[in-house]
């Protein structure tokens, strides 16, 4: 990926051999404003927790910067709305998303989201018009999901598992959940099984596990061998893909 200067401010990071081709990751929300503060963020400490979804930017003026980078690079193939400042706390993600597809009709469009606000039918309802929707879940157990991705005070974690599986009843797009465990900070059992069988039950289109220790991580701590060794073996009946990430 080549993250920085792309020329275009919102356009921030341009991948050649991407999921949908050549893709770009357009971010409308300022970065490390967020409604988690997770320990493992690569953007660094959030600054502004918060879970008030606000058009923090004019959709024109995220739309004029897509536009000015296609003009020069050609439109891509597929364009990601990706965490690193929440996209799904942007009040008018629905219409940036129909208005890309409007300008570029053959674009597939992907959102990374931490799942924060998936209660919210309206999020549902505007991440449901990605081709793909890819959701950190983290925790299954309040106690855990604190400690790992420390949200916003308002956010139930009861209310983000019922947003999942209502997201997974009416959403005909990619669905993809991913867990990253630390050592030490997410790694119980109860965490493990109870993530297991929701994930089971969720069904979604792949399963991305991965863990601490990677290149940039910060000093997180991979967990033991054993603890991804269960959890293969509790997802090896898993009718649908399952990945592991690990270092
Ligand atoms: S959800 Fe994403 S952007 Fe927000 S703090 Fe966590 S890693 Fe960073």
């Amino acid at each position: 990926m080549n993250g920085a200067a792309v020329g275009a401010p919102f356009v921030t990071a341009v991948r050649e051999r991407g999921r949908f081709g050549r893709e770009i990751s357009v971010n409308p929300v300022p970065r490390a404003v967020c409604s988690h503060a997770c320990r493992h963020c690569p953007c660094g400490p959030t600054e502004r927790l918060t879970v008030d979804r606000a058009e923090f930017f004019p959709l024109p003026a995220v739309l004029a910067a897509v536009d000015a980078w296609a003009g020069v690079h050609g439109a891509p193939d597929g364009v990601w709305f990706d965490c690193g400042g929440e996209p799904s706390l942007y009040a008018r993600l629905g219409e940036l998303t129909c208005c890309l597809r409007h300008r570029m009709p053959n674009v597939r469009i992907g959102v990374r989201s931490n799942g924060s606000l998936l209660g919210d039918a309206a999020v549902r309802r505007e991440l449901g018009l990605c081709n793909a929707v890819r959701v950190s879940l983290n925790a299954c157990i309040d106690d855990d999901y604190r400690r790992i991705d420390r949200p916003h005070r308002a956010v139930s974690l009861e209310q983000v598992l019922i947003g999942l599986r209502l997201l997974r009843k009416a959403y005909c797009g990619m669905l993809e959940v991913d867990t990253l465990f630390v050592r030490g900070v997410n790694d119980t059992e109860v965490n493990l099984t109870g993530l297991v069988g929701l994930v089971l039950d969720v069904r979604p289109d792949r399963y991305v596990i991965s863990t601490g220790g990677r290149a940039g991580d910060r000093g997180l701590l991979p967990v033991a061998a054993g603890y991804l060794e269960t959890a293969a073996r509790l997802l090896e009946a898993a009718p649908f893909p399952v990945t592991f990430d690990t270092p």
